[in-house]
């Protein structure tokens, strides 16, 4: 019998996690989804009374602060979401035993490796912002812990709802008669729901193994391909323009270098992760980047 904390049950990846984890739960399985309210990562009493009261076997942390810009301006509060509370999880996980699966992204690395090619999970980091400072101080923190944990790289996540760079582009495409759009940082979209679908693939065959304590295992996990944010706009515009009319069409699709778009966080240029390590080792699915995009696309205008 496994009791499963899942953290950021609202967000894009705990969204479509809870959906697909769902299925996967024997029926002495319980899933707790507590909202920010009831296990809020900045508050560390009540998620030591909230770990003590329902001893979780397994902690799932899809919640964070993920707001790369605004973390230049609250650094403090970043941190303690992304980081210290992150160390309280894993520690509390290795003292009790239980499993920690924690996603972090390629913002961990500086971004100046060769555009042609991706990042192995062994490269050396160097994240150019506080969010990716944060979210490798977490990674560090759960080596440190000495529990049994996987940490999940991804990159580029939107999902079907909400706010993300795909949805922006469709609303800012029906108002405006031209759109500027990043064309010199590299990476690949990932559809929230194939992160989740992986993600229980790789809990089915953890969850069968005996817990091994100090056996942290990281991950690149990213769908295949790589194109730029321009790239993403194209797809999505040149789909759509076929279904609803648009006041910006491809043809007024502008692509910019990141120096044009200044922002209050550096982004990484190279956001591409290599993934032959999970893909090898586990049963993922990690098609090119266009299915899922054109999947989502089609779901949103023929039902
Ligand atoms: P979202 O921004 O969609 O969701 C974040 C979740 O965290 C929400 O459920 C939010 O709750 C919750 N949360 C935020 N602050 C707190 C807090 N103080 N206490 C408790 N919960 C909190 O995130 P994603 O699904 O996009 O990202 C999930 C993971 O993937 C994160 O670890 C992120 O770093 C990583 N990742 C994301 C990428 C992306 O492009 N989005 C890229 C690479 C990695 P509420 O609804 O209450 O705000």
């Amino acid at each position: 019998m496994q009791r499963i904390l899942l953290t950021g049950a609202s967000g894009q990846i705990g969204q479509a996690l809870r959906r697909q984890l769902t299925p996967w739960l024997s029926v002495a399985d319980q899933l707790y989804c507590p909202t920010r309210a009831e296990f809020d990562l900045s508050h560390p009493i009540q998620m030591q009374t909230w770990l003590d009261q329902h001893q979780p076997t397994l902690i799932i942390n899809a919640a964070a602060y993920t707001a790369v810009d605004q973390a230049e301006q609250e650094p403090t509060l970043a941190n303690q979401i992304n980081h210290v509370a992150v160390k309280q999880l894993a520690n509390w996980a290795a003292a009790h035993h239980a499993r920690l699966l924690h996603y972090s992204t390629d913002y961990v690395f500086d971004g100046t490796r060769p555009m042609d090619t991706a990042y192995p999970e062994t490269d050396a980091t160097a994240p150019v912002n506080v969010y990716g400072q944060t979210k490798l101080a977490a990674e560090q923190a759960i080596v440190q812990a000495g529990g049994d944990a996987f940490i999940l790289r991804t990159c580029w996540v939107y999902a079907d709802q909400g706010r993300n760079f795909i949805n922006t582009i469709l609303q800012l495409a029906r108002q405006r008669d031209g759109l500027s759009v990043v064309a010199d940082q590299i990476g690949a979209p990932n559809h929230a729901e194939r992160i989740a679908q992986n993600t229980v693939s790789i809990l089915s065959t953890w969850c069968a193994e005996a817990p091994t304590p100090a056996r942290v295992r990281l991950y690149h996990l990213s769908v295949a391909g790589q194109t730029s944010w321009y790239g993403i706009a194209q797809r999505v515009l040149k789909i759509a323009a076929a279904y609803e009319p648009l006041r910006c069409g491809v043809a007024q699709l502008k692509p910019i270098a990141s120096v044009d778009y200044p922002t209050a966080a550096r982004r990484p240029l190279n956001s591409r992760l290599a993934t032959e390590q999970i893909r090898q080792q586990f049963a993922v699915d990690l098609p090119d980047w266009s299915v899922d995009l054109e999947q989502m696309l089609s779901r949103r205008y023929q039902g």
